[in-house]
């Protein structure tokens, strides 16, 4: 067996090829937006590759399966039910942008390419959908005598898993992004028992969330903003955060501990797809969600919450006084909706820019969260005279003793764990702590790297 581990830097490109010697058959694990070195280690490797394999919807685990499919795969992606319907909205709209990008770049000539041509577009966003094979959490599928895998929960977002492939006798665990215990609305993670071979991510390797409810701070916060009669401006990521925080706000408001009429918007046609979706997978709800979704509504609407999902009604937000809320994606700054709200609310003192997920090095959050005064947003200059604030316990992602715990379970140490996912500072402080383990063994793969699994 080989694995070939790819693209483990920077922290949010992903994709494995586990490829057997001896077949020659290989399958893709989590194929992230716009990593074309993927294919050069199938080539390089020289395998088939059989089946793709995706452990949640976000696109960086997600989005380069359009792009395989343009080239020509036509074989099984295989993932979870709720991750496949999320797929439906996330695949187009990654179209959508890339679409975009290309006309962009061929107004202006900004591009090496004449005329510039999209990464994949809607045709083959519709293509890679038809490829889809849902498979229910613990069915174990067999691809090939000896090659077989399953998904089991991981709590990170809605229909997310971790997946264990079998594989010549081997049990080899991809734990995708590990989510928290006790967040709102989905079930726990559960644990891998057993791992021969573990890659990890490490997104949070290095840090501890705050002890306290990140609910109460979030109250806090948005009490304070709204006091101050200003606008609070929450960037989230459209599928997972965005609908975790707008649970929290209406729990807020339901408890009277928040206005019950401080309207909230929910600006991301994907994020409002994505909340349909959240309140119809009545089998992936924790049990807080499902006694509240007994009482008849979906906990995540609501009398106060508007969603946005025309462009013109997101321009016309710029005119609502505050106090009021702002959820938009993307969460890091880096494109989406969020950018004009911050062009328009940055300058004004009244405005508090509520951080409630990852800002990732170089990204336009990060520098915000780091107190740059002035930034740039769509080529202007603007000035940040909003408050900033930060809630780090929101997060999707586990913290370093949260990983620590989740592969706890695993009682014979594994051969090798291989981090990935993670910042450099990330991976080397989470190494330290799976090292103080008895019998545990840590590696951190470079980009590229070939391991050998025996
Ligand atoms: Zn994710």
């Amino acid at each position: 067996m080989i694995l070939e581990v790819r693209a483990v830097a920077p922290f949010y490109k992903n994709g494995f090829v586990v490829g057997c010697e001896r077949t020659r058959e290989a399958v893709l694990i989590d194929p992230g937006d716009e990593v074309d070195e993927l294919l050069g280690a199938v080539r390089d490797l020289d395998v088939d590759v059989q089946a793709v394999l995706l452990t949640h919807a976000h696109i960086d685990h997600t989005g380069y399966v359009p792009r395989i499919a343009k080239s020509g795969y036509r074989g099984p992606v295989y993932t979870t039910p709720p991750t496949a319907a999320l797929l439906q909205v996330l695949w187009p709209d990654a179209a959508h942008l890339h679409e975009e990008d290309a006309r962009y770049a061929n107004r202006t000539g900004y591009s090496r390419h004449r005329p510039a041509l999209p990464f994949f577009d809607s045709e083959d966003a519709r293509r890679a959908l038809t490829l889809l094979r849902p498979v229910s959490f613990h069915e174990r599928v067999e691809l090939a005598p000896g090659l077989a895998f399953t998904f089991r929960r991981v709590g990170h977002i809605l229909g997310a898993s971790f997946i264990v492939v079998e594989t010549d006798g081997k049990r080899l665990v991809f734990s995708g992004d590990v989510g928290q215990h006790g967040v709102p609305i989905l079930k726990d993670p559960e644990s891998p028992e057993a791992a021969d071979h573990l890659v990890l991510e490490s997104t949070y390797g290095d840090r501890l969330h705050p002890d306290g409810s990140p609910r109460e701070e979030l109250g806090r916060a948005v009490a304070e903003a709204a006091a101050k009669r200003g606008a609070v401006l929450i960037p989230a990521f459209a599928v997972g955060r965005a609908q975790d925080v707008l649970y929290h706000l209406r729990s807020l408001q339901r408890e009277g501990r928040l206005a019950p009429d401080l309207p909230i918007y929910l600006d991301s046609p994907m994020a409002v797809s994505a909340v349909d979706l959240y309140c119809g997978a009545l089998s992936e709800h924790d049990i807080e969600m499902t006694t509240l979704q007994d009482k008849g509504l979906c906990p995540i609407d609501g009398p106060s919450v508007h969603f946005v999902r025309d462009r013109v009604e997101s321009q016309a937000l710029n005119g609502r006084k505050g106090p009021l809320v702002i959820i938009s994606a993307s969460g890091m700054l880096s494109g989406g909706r969020i950018l004009h709200h911050l062009k328009h609310r940055l300058p004004d003192p009244e405005t508090t820019l509520l951080f409630v997920g990852y800002q990732a090095d170089g990204t336009l959050g990060r520098r915000i969260l780091e107190g740059a005064h002035d930034v740039r947003i769509h080529g202007q200059s603007v000035t940040v005279r909003a408050e900033i604030r930060e809630i780090s316990a929101l997060s999707a992602h586990a913290d370093q003793r949260g990983l620590v715990d989740w592969v706890g379970a695993i009682a014979t140490p594994p051969r090798a764990v291989y981090l990935v996912h993670g910042e450099p500072a990330a991976r080397e402080a989470l190494a330290a702590a799976l090292r103080a383990k008895p019998g545990w063994s840590v590696v951190l793969p470079r980009e590229g790297d070939a391991i050998e699994l025996k």
